[in-house]
């Protein structure tokens, strides 16, 4: 991969309590296209991204994100310098309607343009759904919602934690779409249970294995690889 990453990890370890869920993660992020980050349930998957993002604070190891130390920078901090995060949880205000929601996430946009039709134009479903409440849309269209939401930030890098999960296959395939033209333009990280749709979408891969990268590569290598298998199966 190429040295001149947009975001790098190097020898992360992150802990819940006493229980450590991350040991010496490294990874590099470049400033375009897409990385997928594997492995079954439990891996550690979500903790890295928590990580990368701020949530999570490690106990050991360092995170540059463009050319300065984010190790120890506030979330929101990251998200000003274009750190964008979709969490796997609901990541859009329920009560409030798909505009409100688009409104207040535009709010990190200092321009003060109103970029509501933008994300209208990448995801037209909204556009037919403004004056309903988050909560009531659909899973494929809270996704949607969310991804929208954190795109108004105008991130460099955009991480998205399970995208696809609880969407219909059909939306899936909108929502990768989406995704691929995204990785033309800006960095895309990508947590994913629904492999085939990850592997689509990015050009390399780390996967994980309790806590520890045990696989990384090039896509058309991980692709292929029999270890891929192994380490994905439940
Ligand atoms: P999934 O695919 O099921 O979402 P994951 O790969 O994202 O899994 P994580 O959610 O990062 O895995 O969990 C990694 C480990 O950390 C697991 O053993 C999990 O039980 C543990 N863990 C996650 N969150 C917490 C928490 N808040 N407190 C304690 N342990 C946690």
């Amino acid at each position: 991969m190429a040295s001149d990453a947009l975001l790098q990890a190097e020898g992360l370890c992150t802990f819940y309590g006493t229980s450590q869920a991350l040991f010496d993660v490294s990874l590099r992020i470049p400033s375009r296209g897409g990385v997928a980050i594997l492995g079954r349930n439990g891996a550690g998957k979500t903790t890295l991204l928590k990580t990368l993002a701020g949530d999570l604070r490690p106990v050991r190891g360092k995170v540059s994100f463009d050319g300065r130390d984010a190790t120890q920078m506030p979330t929101e901090r990251r998200v000003r310098l274009g750190l964008g995060h979709v969490p796997q949880e609901q990541a859009v205000f329920a009560g409030l309607t798909v505009r409100e929601n688009l409104l207040l996430g535009a709010m990190g946009d200092r321009s003060g343009h109103d970029r509501t039709d933008e994300m209208v134009a990448l995801f037209p479903r909204l556009g037919q759904r403004m004056s309903q409440r988050a909560g009531t849309l659909s899973g494929g269209e809270r996704k949607m919602l969310a991804i929208s939401r954190a795109l108004l930030c105008k991130p460099h890098l955009l991480m998205l934690d399970e995208p696809t999960e609880g969407v219909w296959h059909g939306v899936v395939d909108e929502i990768t779409e989406r995704l691929v033209k995204l990785s033309e333009t800006i960095a895309i990280v990508l947590v994913e249970q629904h492999v085939k749709m990850a592997l689509s979408v990015a050009k390399h891969c780390y996967v994980m294995d309790r806590g520890h990268v045990a696989l990384e590569g090039p896509t058309e290598q991980v692709r292929d690889d029999p270890e891929l298998v192994r380490l994905l199966a439940p």
